[in-house]
């Protein structure tokens, strides 16, 4: 029986796991946090599930529909999306609705943004490989002010014109202003992710599929190692033989699936070559602060989350919890909100004590009116570190030279989203996982670098629906 070792619980390492364990390998699991799930991580506070930031499950794609629906079984509901935009003190549907995009940005603004979209299709800007250009281009330039720019700022730390177009083509896509119109008139969200109205939802938070994927390794011989940090992975004569934990224990295996962040596992390998080390350095990752506030009342919104867009508000999200699976919240008449603050390593925010991060969050909240009289009652916050890979502008031609240098060490296979420096969501990590198996399976055609998040099956396209799994055909409409 072949023994592999996965660096990370989450839905990356554990899919991977869960699918070498069907196989009849003995996977051992090494898991920095206390508990399974990464990112999707589901948390219990003050009674209640909760999940890190907004989780929501989409993929057209059958087969990782089907793993989902495989562990998730009967216990998952569908959710009708509802998420606006608050910018200046008004509510902007998101998608995009015209009327209530119309009467919030009154006749004079509407106009201003048709105009400046008319100039771009007269008179369109240069593209120069920056997120700004291609946005200004798509949308014109008011709109980009208005929707996209604080917002993509907060987020990223740095300025639009710096952020690579990359992020623009894998996240919005080949949408376009009419298409958005056209899908909130006829209903049809199409093929753009970003415009599915519905989504999947587990009935014990996000984390409860990778919770499972874990307990069927545990119970089919694998196991899982909390709070146990790997170190490095041992590397000889271009052959990954095992790992060595943050304790000094080395343990050796056939083969190492690795989901820690990239940068690190390749700051611990040896002869890692200068002109690989030199282009890391420029890999770099945002973090995100994430700080809960337990309000005593509810229907404050009735959106899932909120995209803070106002300026000079630090906060970029909100997410209400109550309006996800009311259920999870029992008889309880208090709302959970996580609001989400992001920002560098070394930036002050990141080493603020809680008290001030708190601070911060209640008074972005008062600022916003949201909660009204309804007093904070409870707090808690959480740090999740390196959780956007940034795409700055160029960042591509400094990972091909890593790709290219992971690729000539055999045995090792990064993937995941900080693993392999993609902005994956968990279908994405799912997929990777699933494909990693079977790679070491003897597919030796699969390439994991390949996969992008941009990546569209349309000859397997199916979609999770509240009986199951429905094809196009079945549903007669695009999935
Ligand atoms: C705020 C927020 C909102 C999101 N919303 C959505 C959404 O709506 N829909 C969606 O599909 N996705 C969403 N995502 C993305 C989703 O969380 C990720 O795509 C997914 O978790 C990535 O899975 P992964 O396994 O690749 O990485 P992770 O979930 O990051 O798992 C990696 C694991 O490796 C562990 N690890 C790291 N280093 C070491 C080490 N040295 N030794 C041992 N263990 C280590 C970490 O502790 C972690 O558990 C969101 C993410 C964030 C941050």
């Amino acid at each position: 029986m072949k023994t592999v070792a996965i660096i990370g619980a989450g839905p990356a390492g554990l899919t991977a796991a869960y699918e070498l364990t069907k196989r009849n390998y003995k996977v051992e699991i090494f898991e920095a946090q206390d508990q399974v799930g990464g990112m999707c991580r589901t948390i219990t506070l003050w009674g209640c599930l909760a999940d890190l930031g907004p989780h929501r499950f989409f993929s057209s794609d059958r087969q990782i529909n089907e793993l989902w629906l495989e562990v998730a079984g009967n216990d998952y509901r569908m959710v009708n999306r509802q998420t606006r935009i608050f910018y200046k003190n008004r509510f902007f549907y998101y998608p995009l609705k015209p009327v209530n995009a119309l009467k919030n940005l009154g006749l004079w603004e509407a106009f201003r943004c048709m105009f400046s979209y008319c100039v771009q299709k007269v008179l369109p800007v240069r593209l120069k490989g920056d997120f700004e250009s291609w946005v200004v281009r798509r949308f014109g330039r008011r709109l980009f002010s208005i929707f996209f720019k604080n917002y993509s700022e907060k987020l990223w730390g740095i300025k639009c014109s710096e952020l690579d177009a990359d992020f623009a083509t894998q996240r919005i896509k080949k949408l376009s202003l009419f298409e958005a119109i056209k899908s909130s008139i006829t209903g049809n969200s199409g093929r753009h992710k970003t415009l599915v109205d519905q989504f999947a939802y587990p009935t014990g938070g996000t984390g409860m599929i990778y919770e499972r994927m874990g307990d069927y390794v545990q119970r089919n011989g694998g196991l899982i190692f909390l709070n146990t940090k790997v170190k490095r992975v041992l590397v000889e004569n271009n052959t990954a033989r095992g790992i060595e934990l943050e304790n000094g224990t080395v343990r050796l295996y056939d083969a190492v699936v690795s989901t820690m962040p990239l940068t690190s596992l390749a700051a611990n390998l040896e002869n890692v070559p200068g002109e690989v080390r030199q282009n890391l350095r420029m890999l770099t990752f945002r973090n995100t602060v994430l700080v809960y506030l337990l309000i005593d009342g509810k229907d404050l919104f009735e959106d899932q989350w909120l995209y803070i867009h106002s300026p000079g508000l630090s906060v970029g999200r909100i997410t209400n919890f109550r309006n996800w699976l009311p259920e999870l919240y029992n008889n309880s008449d208090k709302t959970i909100l996580a609001l989400e603050l992001w920002c560098n390593s070394d930036d002050p925010m990141w080493h603020s004590p809680d008290e001030k991060l708190i601070e911060i969050a209640k008074s972005d909240l008062a600022e916003t009116g949201l909660a009204r009289s309804m007093p904070v009652i409870d707090a808690a916050v959480y740090r999740i570190p390196k959780c956007y890979p940034v795409y700055a502008k160029g960042y591509f031609s400094a990972l091909l030279p890593v790709q290219q240098f992971f690729s000539g060490i055999s045995n090792l296979y990064p993937i995941g989203r900080y693993g392999s420096f993609k902005y994956n969501n968990q279908d994405h990590s799912i997929l990777m996982g699933m494909l990693a198996a079977r790679k070491i399976d003897g597919d030796e055609s699969i390439d994991l670098w390949g996969i992008n998040t941009d990546y569209e099956n349309y000859q397997e396209s199916a979609s999770i629906t509240e009986t199951g799994l429905k094809t196009a055909a079945d549903t007669g409409m695009l999935v």
